[in-house]
């Protein structure tokens, strides 16, 4: 747990999340209009998009079966019959005003998401995913005096995927976002997009004393990203806290995170479910559909990350942590599965988490775009396990295949990177070490060990990196014994 220090003791963040999945579909949840990204404004809208009169909704079936299969994959309870409501508010961009959504029978029910963390796993209960219609866009840059609606956003299907208030700091709720995001891209759901806004994020934050009653809530609207979801609960916390230790209250209310400031600010006062007058939508029956549906919905699933994991700490032999930086997404997965084909599973998993990672991280590359891909990252893999070169030397080749996209081998004979293991040569090495070091040598002899250090980094430095270290290590001793 990450407690904050205040004056008057220890504080716990209290964190759950409703996220929206823009369902992957060809059309609106509700309309055959397409749910393309990007086209010209209100090319993509119905006559029921735009809340003309008489219009009747017909229901998406392929947004029906997302919604169920992302149910199946966090272990949820899926409900058989399921009630779409209206949920009723003005709003110049909701053109039909309300909004279809489902209150108090989602299609979904409780279910859980495990959160891969550094010191282990932690589960976080989900209360429910239901369905419902984005609604569309007021555009004010055309002209400041004017806002401009673009109805192409109504009506696209949209999951909203409720958590339980379980998490406790900015980096479960950071891991809670990146592990639904996983699995909805793996099962081919929602595609995950935040930057396009296909995935958002409400964090509602609350603070008390440990182990106290649940404080009063506020709720952090449209967070686009990771790293905003996280300085946003950390700068909320953080205001709670100095309004609760300065004798103030709560007030329970909606806010807007400021990404170029950091920080959240007001938008409005909370309003309740009460006021949107939720009732069912007479025009649509209650959704039913059979547990044979859900059963055959279940035999799509792939293997999801968890399942994945577990395969990877079993026959691979990973760490639970390594195995979960790995499964995060369906392409590292299969670049590591190219490399076990081939090589040692651990070393490959070694290298592709730390070396690999932190050179695309650095370039900002993702890993479908490396310039290096797996079958030549198994070429360096394979110099290292046959030791034709040592680590160090490998990650000098990496930065090279890089920068230049050669492959491994080339570059170590270009470059005469082949480690050195011929003893004779070695040992050239040493007396000459142990020439210009005669005094030090004296000290070793006369019982300072800790020199050995220092003689082997002399002897790895004049050999260029290249000589082998463990062989190093072996003469060294034989040569500085008395
Ligand atoms: P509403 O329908 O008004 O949005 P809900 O009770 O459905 O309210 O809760 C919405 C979200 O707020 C859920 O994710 C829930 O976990 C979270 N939540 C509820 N109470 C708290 C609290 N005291 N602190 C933090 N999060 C909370
Ligand atoms: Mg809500």
């Amino acid at each position: 747990m990450n407690l904050i220090k205040g004056n008057t003791g220890d504080w716990e963040i209290v964190i759950g999340l409703e996220v929206h999945a823009q369902v992957t579909t060809q059309s609106k949840l509700f309309s055959g209009a397409s749910t393309t990204f990007g086209s010209e404004p209100n090319m993509n809208v119905s006559f029921v998009d735009a809340g003309m009169p008489g219009m009747l909704p017909v229901i998406n079936e392929m947004a029906i079966e997302q919604a169920v299969r992302t149910g199946l994959a966090i272990g949820a309870k899926i409900n058989l019959k399921s009630v779409f409501d209206r949920k009723n508010y003005f709003y110049p961009d909701l053109p039909q005003g309300y909004q279809i959504s489902q209150f108090l029978d989602p299609i979904v029910g409780k279910g859980e998401i495990l959160l891969d963390l550094p010191d282990g796993v932690k589960k976080v209960n989900v209360t429910r995913i239901h369905l419902e219609q984005d609604a569309g866009k007021s555009l004010h840059e055309y002209n400041p005096k004017y806002s401009y609606i673009d109805l192409n956003r109504a009506g696209v299907a949209l999951m909203e995927i409720v958590s339980e208030p379980e998490m406790s700091s900015a980096d479960e709720a950071a891991a809670y976002l990146k592990k639904l995001r996983a699995i909805v891209r793996y099962i081919g759901a929602c595609d995950g997009d935040m930057e396009k806004g296909n995935m958002r994020c409400d964090a509602n934050v609350s603070v008390r004393k440990p182990g106290g009653k649940l404080g009063t809530r506020c709720e952090i609207k449209n967070v686009n990203s990771v790293r905003f979801l996280h300085k946003a609960i950390e700068f909320e916390a953080m205001r709670q806290v100095e309004i609760l230790e300065s004798g103030g209250k709560i007030d329970q209310e909606t806010r807007l995170f400021d990404s170029s400031k950091g920080e959240t600010r007001t938008m409005r006062s909370k309003e309740d479910a009460m006021d949107y007058r939720y009732f069912p939508d007479p025009d649509l029956l209650p959704l039913e559909f059979s547990q044979a549906f859900v059963d055959a919905l279940r035999k799509t699933l792939p293997e999801l990350p968890d399942q994945k994991k577990q395969r990877y700490m079993e026959t691979f032999g990973l760490s639970a942590y390594d195995a979960g930086v790995i499964v995060a997404e369906q392409e590292y997965a299969a670049y590591y599965e190219t490399l076990v084909a081939k090589h040692d599973p651990k070393l490959a998993a070694n290298w592709m988490t730390g070396e690999l990672f932190g050179r695309l991280n650095k370039l900002g590359i993702a890993i479908e775009n490396s310039p290096i891909g797996a079958d030549k990252f198994g070429g360096l893999l394979a110099l290292i396990e046959d030791n034709t070169i040592s680590g160090k030397i490998a990650k000098d080749v990496l930065d090279f295949m890089m920068e230049t996209g050669r492959d491994a081998a080339t570059i170590v004979e270009e470059k005469g990177l082949r480690q050195v293991t011929d003893s004779g040569a070695i040992e050239k090495v040493i007396e000459e070490v142990m020439k210009a070091n005669t005094d030090k040598v004296a000290e070793y002899r006369s019982g300072k060990e800790k020199l050995f250090g220092f003689f082997v980094g002399q002897v790895m430095k004049m050999s260029g990196g290249k000589a082998n270290p463990a062989a190093v290590n072996e003469l060294l001793k034989k040569k500085l014994s008395p």
